[in-house]
């Protein structure tokens, strides 16, 4: 009768849970809205170019990476061919230039050169977040119960108590002053779409770490071929997905899951439900208990959404390594101060906004015709740029944006105007109608102090058998981020199911 679980949505948090539920033989079944999976990081294809819908580097896929070793436990890593990347990025500052490659030490060691005077602080910043690295380490895996770890932690877990009640720019300034240090230490900020005024110090660490301290590796064929190759495996283990559908409704009983409803009319029987669309549509639209509703449209109605991104991507006759691409991810910064670059992309100012270039076909040549290359431009954007505009205001801005910022480029990569072959362009309004994400959002919630951490949306919710997956919920957005929420999604339901 039913399912053991329904999955709304085949993103990146639906799939892990789907899987995690699969490998413990529950009867599931996917839903998703589109064609294919992978939600925002998915891949399209247009005249024999393949392009990343988003992403752009996944932490955590390296040798010993905690995806890589569930992707290895589960058989999926053996239809999976790992390309290991070199370096994470090249960074542009006005008086900095220098390439990022996964490792702290070697990160380190260019601050100290950069900033002499600097030293001892420098050392002293990359001991204490080392230091709460370890507290994290064994808070998670350290075999005891929670309520037990809860009770040691002001003893053993201080520094994940102290930090999680900073911003990043308030455990920044407690080693130094410098604003070009520390707008350097904080680069990563655009991973989290926050400036470290604003944003966690608790997420920013743990983004901080995926990219700066091991190496990491992309999929060859673009990382869509790892959902493919999920859904596939997940097929052949008995779990069955509808795409091209629409959860509409949650319906529950006595404040239990009973069943979703699709856009098709179906109603599906479930014993719970995983839901990976955004927590908005999840908690005040699908659910049909309006008491459940008004307690959330409360308790979210001051929680605040990320900001959304503007891309470019361009197919290219030439490899963008004969223009000038040496590294596979540029970050250009027109200054240093972050709280500048948010304020560019959230008002439009795409002359100023930092530029985050992508060259994939670097990385796998697979992805374009032989011979030839690709570049995504991206930038943070924000949906209200973009909404009440006409269709003819739109498309128009859309071409006008697209130009400011390869025009930006042709600067770094002269000829890049003349290579162009094959030109798309996706806006907040694109990101939104392929996610459903409420303006747009890239990153579910936004990673304020009050937003993440143990203050991220719980993955539990108040009705009895429905769980969230993905960016909007613990631990918070990113690949890696939401595969820890599918796998732990998935632990919820086992539990729920066992007791039930
Ligand atoms: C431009 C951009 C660049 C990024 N770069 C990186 C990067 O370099 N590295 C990194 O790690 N992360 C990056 N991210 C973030 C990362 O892609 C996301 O955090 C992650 O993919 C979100 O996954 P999710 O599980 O929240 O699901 P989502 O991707 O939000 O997918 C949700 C799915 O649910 C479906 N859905 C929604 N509502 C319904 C419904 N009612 N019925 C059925 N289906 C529904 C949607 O169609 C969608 O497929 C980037 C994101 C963007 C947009």
């Amino acid at each position: 009768m039913g399912y053991d679980c329904v999955v709304i949505g085949a993103g990146v948090g639906g799939l892990f849970s789907a899987l995690n539920l699969a490998q413990n033989g529950k009867k599931v079944l996917v839903i998703e809205k589109q064609l294919v999976p992978g939600g925002c990081a998915t891949v399209f294809k247009r005249k024999g170019f393949v392009f990343e819908s988003s992403l752009h580097c996944v932490d955590s896929l390296g040798k010993n990476g905690e995806m890589r070793k569930y992707l290895e436990e589960t058989g999926i890593s053996q239809k999976i061919d790992f390309i290991d990347l070199k370096n994470f990025a090249r960074v542009i500052y006005p008086e900095h230039d220098f390439v990022l490659d996964f490792s702290a030490p070697n990160f380190k060691e260019y601050l100290i050169k950069s900033f002499p005077l600097e030293k001892e602080n420098i050392q002293k910043f990359f001991l204490r977040i080392e230091k709460f690295y370890n507290q994290f380490d064994n808070f998670c895996y350290w075999p005891i119960p929670e309520f037990l770890k809860m009770l040691i932690s002001p003893i053993f877990f201080s520094e994940i108590i102290k930090i999680s009640s900073l911003t990043m720019m308030d455990l920044l300034k407690q080693y130094t002053r410098d604003e070009k240090l520390i707008a350097i230490l904080s680069d990563l900020w655009r991973f989290i779409g926050l400036p470290v005024s604003m944003s966690s110090a608790f997420y920013f660490l743990l983004v901080f770490r995926g990219y700066c301290f091991a190496p990491t590796s992309y999929i060859r064929g673009g990382f869509g071929r790892l959902f493919d190759v999920m859904v596939h495996e997940m097929k052949d283990k008995g779990v069955e997905f509808q795409f091209n559908t629409s959860v509409v409704k949650v319906i529950t009983q006595k404040g239990r899951i009973k069943s979703v409803v699709t856009d098709k009319g179906e109603e599906i029987e479930a014993r719970s439900v995983i839901s990976n669309a955004s927590a908005w549509d999840t908690l005040t639209k699908f659910l049909d208990d309006d008491s459940f509703k008004q307690k959330y449209v409360q308790e979210l109605k001051d929680m605040e959404n990320s900001i959304s991104a503007f891309q470019v991507y361009l197919g290219l006759s030439v490899p963008a390594k004969n223009l000038g691409m040496n590294q596979d991810i540029f970050s250009i910064n027109t200054t240093y101060d972050h709280d500048n670059n948010f304020q560019y992309c959230l008002t439009g100012d795409y002359e100023k906004c930092p530029l985050e270039l992508v060259d994939h076909a670097q990385i796998d040549p697979g992805l374009v015709p032989e011979g030839k290359g690709s570049l995504l431009v991206m930038t943070l954007d924000s949906y209200t740029n973009w909404e009440d505009l006409t269709e003819a205001e739109y498309l128009a801005k859309k071409e006008e944006v697209a130009r400011i910022l390869i025009n930006r480029v042709e600067k770094y990569f002269p000829g890049l105007n003349k290579s162009i072959e094959v030109k798309e362009v996706a806006t907040p309004l694109t990101v939104k109608r392929f996610t459903q994400a409420p303006k747009g959002a890239i990153y579910g919630f936004s990673p304020l102090v009050k937003q993440s951490g143990e203050n991220r949306l719980s993955q539990k919710t108040r009705v009895k058998g429905l769980y969230l997956a993905g960016a909007w919920t613990w631990p918070g957005p990113g690949v890696h981020g939401c595969f820890i929420s599918g796998l732990q999604a998935g632990d919820l339901v086992l539990d729920f199911l066992k007791v039930k």
